[in-house]
């Protein structure tokens, strides 16, 4: 195959999901398409590269000091959901009548893999909740192991500011990741979330 195909096929064999095969049929469709659009995907992936950042409060994406939910002062600044990554934030913004701000932690714990406390942004959680109005911190990690180590570790950290601390009660299936979880059962697993 020609040495520029080649190049591109490889390319997006980085990303998840993408086997050669699909990558060389992406490859040539990309080839097909006129310039204007291909190179439209070439930049949209250039600036989200540029301008994306972390959100200096929760570690939500952002291309701003501050992110838009942090920002948004309708919501309910008593509650702070807590989640692996900024993607589950759109799974949990799906359920409206949870208007809250978010702690994201860049991560679970995974002693194995040498993803310590230190390594995600905790700290930076104990901070928020002693220093603000936080009254609940609500936990959805995922309902899986590294979650469940993650949501108890972060109960042990918090228990000497005395807050209320909850974790989401997943009807999902253990082992599985929020990613996943239709807007009803997540709404039910809000709704029925217990303190631990
Ligand atoms: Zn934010």
């Amino acid at each position: 195959m020609h040495g520029i195909i080649d190049n591109l096929v490889n390319e997006l064999t980085r990303l998840p999901g993408i086997g050669r095969k699909t990558a060389q049929r992406l490859a040539f469709f990309i080839l097909s398409m006129p310039d204007a659009e291909a190179l439209s995907i070439a930049e949209a992936i250039h600036k989200v590269k540029e301008k994306a950042r972390f959100c200096s409060h929760c570690f939500n994406i952002t291309e701003n000091e501050v992110c838009e939910i942090c920002s948004d002062d309708s919501r309910d600044r008593s509650r702070l959901c807590v989640v692996e990554e900024p993607s589950n934030i759109l799974v949990i913004e799906r359920v409206k009548s949870f208007h809250c701000l978010y702690h994201v932690l860049l991560g679970a714990l995974s002693p194995i893999d040498g993803i310590t406390p230190d390594r995600l942004k905790i700290r930076e959680l104990v901070d928020r909740v002693r220093n603000n109005s936080v009254q609940e911190v609500v936990i959805a990690t995922n309902p899986n192991t590294k979650g469940e180590i993650t949501a108890q570790y972060i109960k042990e950290v918090l228990s000497p500011l005395g807050v209320k601390v909850t974790r989401i009660a997943y009807g999902l299936p253990m082992g599985s990741d929020i990613e996943f979880a239709d807007e009803v059962t997540l709404s039910k697993a809000l709704e029925g979330r217990r303190e631990i």
